[in-house]
């Protein structure tokens, strides 16, 4: 492999240095603010249209609402029944797009019962939105829709409760890594240009006359500020959107709301069921999806007016999960049965109606000031379509015409060659002396950039052995984090380009200071930042289980938000 390849939208402590001299010194055609999806999405779709592009992350890639998603690629049955036919039908496709050609390694089909309770007219009534949901998005690459009696339905989820059910329907959708992906859209942004760096907070806006020109942003781990110069300014940060606007002093054209969805973790031999399971609940949809050796289970849907960066559960969500699918289930789920739990925040187009539930997903994007730009709202699916509309926006206020949108054509990085390497699996895990398990499993978390990964071991043996407690990773996946993931702490890893912190009942604690120590060489740390991260680290656990067994939001946030921030010199509120 050439030193280019190994190379390749790489965001390692090289790169981060780096960028913070070419902020400064160049002039970009446009800078975005956020990496999660939208961000990351916005950053690539103008990158490869040709633009000179910077995105700046405060935190880490994807931690805000993109790693704490259902990570669903889909149309959305549930929209359907709010008629939002226009909405499903876009998703449908980039469903189809992900899965075909732009993220083939990272987004999989994955199979849905929706059981069926009610006599005569519910199995026709759900069959006809099958039928659509089959139909609208074109060409598919998942299986349609299937009718199944009480016994079909009882054999594919052997789990139900005999009564909870009178019939079935299965039906696919796709899921996908969110943090993960996330992550890949911004390393692919980078491969073709994009300056990404994270830690790096916006704490204020540049100005000419009337116009925006940049943004002033300080460096998250060293404090450091420093001016960005831009014709552009695209502010794609959620549910801090509103918070950008107070602080460019400009007067928003929409508002976003945030509103806290949670789920849990449990493992996968607590429910004996080959599909995942769709519920209705009183107010929305249970989904009980398969990840790995887990199912993930949820969500709440309730209004959040706290602490954004750590959104927390309470006892009373994890009830409410609990109390819903054990409606269905032979055998109950307890809280002992949880491995772990998350929450996360939509963030939600303002609208009239006071229920969150009820408000649209679809996305707005507006010129709030002559060179400054937000978009917000949508969902994960549609983010290519998002960042396409967000950068088609802000071309008016380019002095030059931008090319059209190309990022359907744009396989996202490790996508490419990546069905070739998994016939080759056996060999690659001859050559590596691994199970082929294993490299199947790293091919659909790296996809073709396992060689670079896997490069990481040649001479080093001990990185192909498991991490302590946390058996389903590699330490060099560790390691790869930090070299080229742009992790930069503990929790980065344990928690967004590992999931150790929801799989393992401990999470993370009994790997923490093993991956500290893979990290510090990578990082630079010395002995004493080293235990500083694995206090912080485990500071956090405890703040979000105590967390957990609070009634209220008020109760649990003033814990969650009392612990130690990884990342201190965060500015938080930023106005
Ligand atoms: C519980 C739940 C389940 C969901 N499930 C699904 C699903 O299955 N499928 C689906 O399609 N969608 C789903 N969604 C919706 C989807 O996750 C979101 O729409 C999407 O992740 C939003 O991405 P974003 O980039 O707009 O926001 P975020 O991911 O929150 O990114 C915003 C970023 O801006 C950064 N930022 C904030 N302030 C600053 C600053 N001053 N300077 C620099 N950076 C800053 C933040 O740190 C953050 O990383 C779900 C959402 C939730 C909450």
């Amino acid at each position: 492999m050439v030193s280019g390849e190994l190379r390749a939208g790489r965001l390692g402590p090289e790169e981060r240095a780096d960028t913070w001299k070419r902020l400064s010194g160049e002039r970009f055609d446009l800078v975005v603010i956020g990496g999660g999806v939208v961000g990351c999405g916005v950053a690539l779709d103008a990158a490869t249209r040709g633009l000179r592009v910077a995105l700046v992350e405060a935190r880490d890639l994807a931690s805000g609402t993109s790693s704490r998603s259902s990570k669903l690629f889909h149309g959305g049955l549930r929209y359907l029944e709010q008629l939002e036919f226009g909405l499903v039908r876009e998703a449908l496709a980039e469903r189809e797009l992900m899965l075909t050609r732009l993220a083939p390694h990272l987004v999989r089909p994955v199979s849905f019962l929706f059981p069926l309770t009610r006599r005569w007219w519910e199995r026709p009534y759900v069959a006809t939105g099958m039928t659509l949901y089959d139909t609208m998005g074109g060409a598919r690459s998942v299986p349609r829709h299937k009718h199944l009696t009480r016994a079909g339905a009882l054999r594919l989820v052997p789990a139900l409760r005999r009564d909870a059910l009178i019939g079935g329907i299965r039906y696919f959708d796709a899921q996908a890594d969110d943090a993960r992906h996330t992550l890949t859209v911004a390393r692919t942004a980078a491969h073709y240009g994009a300056v990404v760096r994270t830690s790096t907070q916006v704490v204020g806006f540049c100005r000419e006359a009337d116009r925006v020109s940049g943004v002033r942003v300080r460096d998250c781990e060293s404090g450091a500020e420093t001016e960005i110069a831009a014709h552009v300014v695209v502010n794609a940060t959620g549910v801090w959107t509103d918070e950008l606007q107070r602080l460019s002093g400009e007067r928003g054209r929409f508002r976003v709301r945030a509103s806290k969805g949670v789920h849990i973790v449990v493992p996968r031999d607590r429910i004996v069921a080959d599909s995942g399971l769709i519920l209705r609940t009183p107010t929305s949809v249970l989904f009980v999806i398969p990840w790995r050796g887990h199912w993930i289970i949820g969500t709440t849907d309730t209004a959040w007016n706290l602490d954004l960066a750590h959104p927390s559960a309470t006892r009373s969500d994890i009830d409410y999960i609990l109390r819903n699918i054990n409606r269905v289930l032979a055998t109950p789920l307890t809280h002992d049965d949880i491995e772990g739990v998350y929450a996360g925040l939509r963030p939600l187009l303002a609208g009239e109606s006071a229920e969150t539930s009820k408000l649209s997903r679809e996305h707005a994007v507006a010129r709030v000031a002559p060179g400054m730009f937000a978009i917000a709202g949508g969902k994960y699916t549609t983010y290519r379509v998002m960042a396409a509309d967000a950068v088609n926006a802000a071309a008016v206020d380019l002095p030059f015409r931008a090319q059209e949108s190309i990022t359907d054509k744009v396989p996202l990085l490790g996508a490419d060659g990546y069905h070739a390497l998994v016939n080759q699996a056996d060999r690659l895990a001859a050559r590596y002396r691994l199970h082929p398990y294993r490299v199947r499993h790293l091919l659909n978390r790296y996809g073709s950039l396992i060689h670079q990964v896997l490069a990481l071991t040649d001479g080093r043996p001990d990185l192909r052995l498991p991490i302590a407690g946390a058996p389903d990773y590699l330490a060099v996946e560790a390691v790869y984090a930090a070299s080229h993931e742009g992790a930069l702490h503990l929790e980065d890893v344990l928690t967004r380009r590992m999931h150790v912190s929801i799989e393992y009942p401990h999470r993370g604690l009994d790997s923490a200071r093993s991956v500290a120590e893979l990290l510090a060489p990578v990082l630079d740390w010395d002995a004493e930042t080293v235990e500083r991260e694995i206090k912080v680290y485990a500071a956090r656990v405890e703040a979000e289980r105590d967390s957990q067994n609070q009634p209220s939001d008020d109760a649990a946030d003033a814990i969650r938000s009392a612990a130690p921030d990884a990342r201190p010199s965060v500015i938080e509120p930023v106005v």
